[in-house]
């Protein structure tokens, strides 16, 4: 069992479980790495890997993201700036970005009928340019809820299983 933090981010499209990112933000930030220094992604990558295994394919993708979660993590640091850093708030204690519940759609089966939209209470999906239905906001969604993958006839969406929630219940993340 670790005692380094656990956060859950969106690369890609696809959700990525990273371990001690916020000792990593820490470290860059009282070292004095700004999020616009030209070696930032490349510093954020190699602290990352420390923990984390990051296929070699998907690096520039897991650096964009990285580069933006430290860029809110430096503006929520020095205070300047104000981008609103999301509060996504917490399930059973657990600060929500941890928890990997949010649908994920696949663009092949989405025939842009705009339903999820239309039934999700929260702000998380939105039409690309394609007419497909993509996910933004992965952590508005709300825990348990599966209303948009019940609404779409072509089963574009796709949720986790209720049973994976059981290991975040009563404020405790089991390792697996
Ligand atoms: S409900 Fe399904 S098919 Fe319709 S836009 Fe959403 S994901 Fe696509
Ligand atoms: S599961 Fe519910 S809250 Fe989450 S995206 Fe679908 S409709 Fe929205």
């Amino acid at each position: 069992m670790t005692d380094l933090s656990y956060r859950m981010l969106f690369v890609d499209g696809v959700p990525a479980g990273l371990l001690g990112l916020d000792e990593l933000f820490k470290i860059l930030y009282e070292s004095e790495c700004a999020p616009q220094d030209a070696d930032i992604g490349e510093k954020l990558i190699r602290g990352v890997r420390q923990h984390n295994f990051v296929p070699k394919p998907a690096i520039v993708a897991y650096q964009t993201v990285l580069e933006q979660e430290y860029q809110k993590y430096y503006q929520q640091r020095t205070g300047v700036g104000e981008v609103k850093a999301p509060n996504y708030g917490t399930w059973e204690g657990i600060p929500r970005e941890q928890i990997p519940w949010f649908p994920t759609v696949s663009p092949e089966l989405c025939d842009g009928c705009g339903k999820c939209i239309e039934v999700c209470p929260k702000d998380v999906f939105e039409m690309d340019e394609a007419n497909k239905a993509v996910v933004i906001e992965p952590f508005l969604c709300i825990v348990g809820c599966c209303f948009c993958k019940s609404a779409c006839a072509p089963q574009a969406i796709l949720m986790p299983e209720k049973t994976m929630l059981d290991q975040f219940r009563h404020g405790q993340r089991h390792a697996t």
